[in-house]
């Protein structure tokens, strides 16, 4: 959440989080302008944003918008068509993911990638040891024995990634990009397939790790769980920032809701704003559980 003045490397002490245009530190991420293209077709599409070292910025947009493709290119599985991705000061675009790595950039993948024939204490040793350079195996154990404990999955430890439910996958995923001591942590739908009470363990995890000092990006359907964990929220469709701002701001945006919900529910949302007077008003623009009940493409599974 806005809790800024209690990170040991955000931004602004003083104060909540004051959007993009705050140019007082350097951005531990900056996009500028970057495209990126399958056959021709823009999958992401002249993006430009920074983000704060110590921030969590969430990223929503329908299915299609181009929030996987954005993840692979900060991570480096996929190398952009044009545009400068910049990493604490540095040109990344065409560094291989291991070498983003050793810089402190993880990646969680949407659809889970184990190793299946390792078990889940190995297919985290093997995380720990991608991404920590001159990390020696008994180190890396160690290591694992310590996420696997943080992300509620030490009693599996010794299943075979192709025994895990979709939520546990998703619980490996998050476990082998913390073994890497990431600085920016990438999360893509770590919350799909959870119970709502293990959304609020994810939830609670995710702000733990961001207030041990690590930058987080959370792609996330579930709307009321990226509500509670953003500082701010970039909106994509089709593959173009449509908004980027503080989370209620951005769930009371009428092009937001439209991309959601369709024209016709803006447009009546509009109306009831417009009508709308004082408390009312309040009430009038959180449509944050409507989005969560409605949106057709809601906790897609991976
Ligand atoms: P999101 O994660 O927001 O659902 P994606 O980034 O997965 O969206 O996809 C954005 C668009 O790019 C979609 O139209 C998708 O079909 C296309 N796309 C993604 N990956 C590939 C790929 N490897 N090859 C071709 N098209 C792709
Ligand atoms: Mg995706």
């Amino acid at each position: 959440m806005s809790s800024a003045s209690s990170r040991p490397t955000a931004s602004s002490p003083s104060g909540p989080p004051s959007g993009a245009s705050d140019t007082t530190t350097t951005p531990i991420l900056a996009l500028d302008g970057v495209t990126k293209r399958f056959g021709g077709l823009p999958a992401v599409d002249d993006l430009s944003f920074a983000v704060r070292p110590g921030e969590v910025l969430g990223i929503i947009g329908p299915n299609g918008a181009g929030k996987s493709t954005l993840i692979g290119l900060i991570g480096g599985a996929l190398a952009p068509t044009g545009g400068v991705i910049t990493y604490a000061g540095r040109a990344i675009a065409d560094l291989p993911p291991h070498r983003r790595a050793h810089l402190g950039i993880a990646r969680t993948f949407q659809i889970a990638q184990p190793f299946v024939g390792l078990d889940v204490r190995d297919n985290v040793i093997v995380g720990a040891l991608f991404g920590r350079r001159g990390l020696r195996r008994p180190q890396a154990a160690r290591v694992a024995d310590e996420v696997l404990e943080r992300v509620h999955l030490a009693h599996k430890a010794t299943l075979k990634g192709d025994q895990l439910t979709v939520a546990d996958r998703k619980r490996l995923e998050m476990a082998r990009a913390l073994a890497t001591n990431p600085r920016l942590l990438l999360l893509d739908e770590v919350m799909a397939g959870l119970t709502p009470t293990e959304v609020e363990q994810a939830v609670e995890l995710i702000r733990a790790i961001n207030r041990d000092g690590v930058t987080v990006l959370v792609v996330e359907h579930i709307m009321r769980a990226i509500k509670g964990v953003s500082d701010r929220i970039l909106v994509l469709h089709h593959g173009r920032k449509i908004a980027e701002d503080l989370p209620d701001e951005v769930l009371a945006d009428p092009k937001v809701i439209e991309a959601y919900l369709g024209e016709r529910y803006a447009r009546q949302r509009a109306a009831e704003r417009e009508g709308a007077t004082g408390a009312n008003a309040t009430d009038a623009t959180d449509v944050t559980d409507t989005i969560d009940a409605e949106s057709e493409w809601k906790g897609g599974l991976a």
